[in-house]
């Protein structure tokens, strides 16, 4: 049977960047049940400079930079001067799980994990990798929206509803040079469609949560929809490289993130972005404050529940009161019919350099957000009554 110090599950940015910040300290194993490291066609990799000085990330693994944001609605269209990166995902994936390798961490491939077993007492002890037991003194589950433990550990309980969906092709052919294009309305009800920016290639793809897309009464699947946007685009070459497609919850609020000898990182605990979807950044940074509480724990032999919370706290004090502005935010944005969606994009072009600047690093205060919302509704009001009731 192995034993470690700690034992991570799942292989993803959150997993890799968590076993990169401790692998030097600690005897860290990471479970992961895809065979190729670089085999993870679920993300865009659409980044800002500042995830790549945070987490040092060579420039050198992104396939094009950017220097505008672009939001399309059905009549209007903004252009902000934000610098970004889309990264050549696999690639990204392959360097943090070098450095994790190199660090100390034990990378296992093709180890699917299926469940866990506790003591007499509750706590979690070991986990079943591909029939296997694996101890450990501390867990972590960064298995994505799968959250293969945590479901379960600390009783999540997902509304379906919550879920957001995406699919994107990689097109052979360098088009939007420097650009990142959202385009929202019927394009992607109750979501977005995207452009972007891959050197010689050009990511596109649609987005849209389960719920808001019933309500924007959309009909059809994320394939008839993207086809229809690769079609509107009208670009010289259609020829796919690469499919990436994947799933995210975006919860309403915040959920525990940590129990008895646990944490739980990145999406498998909702920490992506609620407005527009961004998962690699505050995926990554949660990985960094659950690795900052496991340092502490370890060194005081105490990786109760009560010490292991001090990852949530750290959690809600840099996100939370943010992502629930953002969460108001998604709410009322994706259920905008088209009339207003133009309003709002009108709107967003109007920010000046420091909102703009807010905007990005998902600090607009709430007088701010008001400012790009279109003229307010009744519904919007009790839309904003029924969230803050929640
Ligand atoms: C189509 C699409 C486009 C996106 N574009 C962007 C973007 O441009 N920018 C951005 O910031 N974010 C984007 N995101 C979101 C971002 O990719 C995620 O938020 C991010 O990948 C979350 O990282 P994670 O490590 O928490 O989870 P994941 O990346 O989901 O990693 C979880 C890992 O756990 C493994 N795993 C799952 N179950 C098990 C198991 N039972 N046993 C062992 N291993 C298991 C999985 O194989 C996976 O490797 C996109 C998402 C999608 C779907």
């Amino acid at each position: 049977m192995d034993r470690h110090d700690i034992a991570v599950v799942g292989a993803g940015p959150a997993g890799l960047q968590y076993a990169r910040e401790l692998a030097d300290e600690y005897d860290v194993a990471i479970y992961e049940k895809d065979s190729d490291i670089t085999d993870r066609k679920k993300s865009t990799g659409g980044t800002f400079p500042e995830m790549m000085d945070e987490f040092n990330i060579p420039e050198s693994l992104a396939m094009a930079e950017t220097d505008e944001v672009v939001f399309v609605s059905p009549d209007s269209r903004s252009r902000l001067n934000v610098d970004g990166f889309v990264l050549e995902y696999g690639d990204f994936l392959e360097y943090i799980s070098e450095e994790a390798q190199n660090h100390g961490a034990e990378l296992n491939l093709d180890s699917n994990v299926t469940g866990y077993d506790t003591d007499t007492k509750g706590a979690i002890n070991s986990i079943n990798v591909d029939g296997e037991k694996v101890e450990a003194d501390l867990f972590v589950d960064a298995s994505g929206p799968e959250a293969v433990i945590a479901q379960d550990y600390l009783g999540l309980n997902p509304n379906e509803d919550d879920r957001w969906i995406g699919v994107e092709q990689e097109l052979r052919g360098g088009y939007y040079d420097g650009q990142m294009v959202f385009e929202f309305g019927d394009v992607a009800p109750g979501g977005y469609a995207w452009a972007f920016d891959a050197g010689e290639n050009t990511k596109v793809g649609v987005c849209w949560s389960k719920e808001f897309f019933r309500k924007q009464d959309g009909e059809g699947t994320l394939q008839d929809y993207l086809q229809d946007w690769i079609a509107q685009l009208e670009l010289e070459n259609n020829s796919v490289e690469e499919v990436h497609a994947g799933s995210a919850f975006s919860y309403p609020f915040d959920v525990d993130r940590s129990d008895d000898r646990f944490l739980a990182v990145g999406d498998t605990v909702a920490s992506i972005n609620p407005l527009l979807l961004e998962g690699i950044r505050p995926g990554m940074q949660s990985a960094r404050y659950a690795a900052e509480i496991t340092y502490d724990a370890m060194e005081q032999s105490d990786l109760s529940a009560r010490k292991l919370r001090g990852y949530d706290q750290k959690w809600a004090e840099e996100k939370g009161k943010s992502f629930r502005k953002q969460k108001l935010a998604q709410e009322l944005v994706y259920q905008l019919n088209e009339e207003r969606l133009n309003q709002f994009v009108e709107k967003v072009d109007e920010l000046d350099e420091n909102l703009v600047e807010d905007f990005v690093h998902y600090d607009l205060n709430l007088r701010d957000m008001w400012q790009i919302y279109p003229s307010i509704k009744g519904r919007d009001l009790a839309r904003v009554g029924r969230f803050i009731s929640k």
